[in-house]
């Protein structure tokens, strides 16, 4: 297809494991600075569309494009040159490491094909280490996590590891940041500090993909709202059209 600048899109994606359709023709875009929600049932190929787009998968069919350049399928290593980072629904860890070095990681892990391969490549030059180091503080400032930057990760709480996951994006100053259920065991107060700085996020230009089962945050903080049912679009729309579109209320929000 076309490619349009600084675009972030997929066409006819399609994807099966088995005999499953995951993905059946797949059609997505998300702009800059965009808040784009993706929500569906269990199972309605949510997860595999941010695996798909990470490079993880290959799919059957279909193409992906950014900013006029096509996006290599089943390959993870060109993502991060591409300005695209992710959080993953269990926070990856290295649990007696500190929390910054954790973070610090992100500048390397896109870019490798393991998590072992991003630790071994962690820089060997000091002046890019104190560049990453200092890009890790502000990224964990703006995700609230600066008073525990030398505590080792194990220590932390569920709710800091899912921001520490965040900082670790940010730490690549993603164009493009693909998030996997960021709110899943957070509080109340938790989700509002979430909700705030995935609109600092996108404020600052970068285009979101939220992966949500937490509907009233979605339904707060997204331009566009993607619902997938058995991979494929049952509707898509702003939030107040998503609320109350017929086929998605009887078959998703159970209203
Ligand atoms: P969601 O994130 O919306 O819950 P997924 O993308 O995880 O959905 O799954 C979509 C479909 O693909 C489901 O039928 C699921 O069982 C299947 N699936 C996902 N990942 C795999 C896998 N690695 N192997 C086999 N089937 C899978």
């Amino acid at each position: 297809h076309r490619a349009t600048p600084d675009i972030l899109s997929l066409r006819g994606i399609v994807l099966s494991f088995g005999g499953v359709r995951a993905i059946d023709g797949l059609d997505l875009e998300v702009r800059p600075g965009q808040i784009h929600g993706l929500i569906g049932p269990n199972g309605s190929g949510k997860t595999t569309t941010l695996n798909v787009i990470s490079g993880y998968y290959r799919p059957e069919t279909g193409s992906m494009m950014l900013g006029g350049h096509t996006l290599a399928a089943g390959r993870t290593t060109d993502r991060a040159a591409h300005g695209i980072a992710r959080t993953f629904q269990t926070p990856r860890l290295i649990g007696e490491a500190s929390v910054l070095e954790n973070v610090m990681i992100g500048g390397t892990i896109e870019g490798r094909a393991t998590f072992l391969e991003a630790l071994l490549s962690l820089p060997r030059h000091r002046r890019e280490e104190r560049v990453m180091e200092q890009r890790a503080r502000l990224a964990l400032a703006a995700v609230g996590l600066d008073g525990v930057t030398e505590v080792r990760a194990d220590r932390l709480q569920h709710s800091e590891l899912r921001f520490m996951e965040i900082a670790r994006a940010l730490m690549q100053r993603p164009a493009f940041l693909l998030l996997d259920e960021p709110a899943a065991g957070l509080s109340a107060e938790e989700i509002r500090r979430l909700a705030a700085l995935i609109r600092a996020v996108s404020a600052g230009g970068t285009g979101v993909l939220l992966v949500e089962h937490h509907a009233d945050l979605i339904f707060d903080i997204c331009d566009h709202v993607t619902v997938l049912n058995l991979g494929r679009i049952l509707a898509a729309g702003t939030p107040g059209e998503i609320r109350v579109h017929k086929e998605v209320v009887s078959a998703y929000l159970g209203a």
